[in-house]
């Protein structure tokens, strides 16, 4: 027999959705939830439920953004001839807080992975694709993680890159750089998860890729 009452059950069940929250840590959340004032439970219920509405993916460099062209890609102060290409939003703000890069970012939303039914074409890699056409770009920096899909992603994308026709992108001749972050980080890392000093070292020490 189930004592809690049925909407804390319920709110019980809806966090063990969360990635990282088992049964115990969602008993806890929704405890501590239930034990906080009303004002702070009342905010956090219109912050989830205006969660999405408020959210617009950047139409230049897929991250999530309040509007679009996010506030990075409409920067002057930004160096828009590098493009730092990512993963994941998380993957930004790693290297926003980890780093000192100033250039452009590209969100891939995810990496190609077979297993879980995800092709190139799920992910945004025809846009970044398009972003080169033009020739202000002068490096691609490949940042995805250092694990399997995300080598195999990189190395889609570099043979992307260079099947371009060479009047729209002269690589080599012209000088397009693409990059990989150096091998500091651990093999089979997450990026997000890495140290500021490995994330920094690793962005600093990118080799030819
Ligand atoms: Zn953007």
């Amino acid at each position: 027999m189930n004592i809690l009452p049925s909407n804390v059950q319920k709110l019980m069940q809806l966090l063990q959705r969360i990635p990282g929250l088992g049964p115990k840590s969602a008993a806890r959340v929704a405890m501590f939830l239930l034990t906080s004032p009303k004002g702070y439970t009342k905010e956090l219920g219109e912050v989830i439920a205006n969660l999405k509405e408020e959210i617009v993916y950047c139409k230049m460099c897929f991250n999530i953004a309040s509007s679009t062209p996010c506030e990075i890609c409409d920067s002057q102060e930004r160096d828009e001839s590098i493009i730092c290409v990512v993963e994941d939003p998380l993957d930004v703000l790693a290297f926003e807080n980890g780093t000192d890069f100033k250039g452009k970012y590209h969100v891939l939303g995810g990496v190609i992975s077979p297993v879980n039914g995800i092709g190139p074409e799920d992910l945004t890699i025809a846009q970044l694709i398009n972003r080169l056409e033009g020739g202000k770009v002068k490096e691609i920096i490949i940042a995805t993680n250092p694990n399997i899909e995300g080598e195999a992603t990189a190395m889609y994308i570099k043979q992307e890159i260079l099947n371009l026709s060479s009047q729209a992108l002269k690589v080599g001749k012209r000088d397009l750089k693409i990059t990989r972050l150096a091998r500091g980080l651990p093999s089979g890392a997450d990026l997000e998860y890495a140290d500021k000093t490995t994330l920094k070292k690793s962005f600093e020490g990118r080799t030819n890729f």
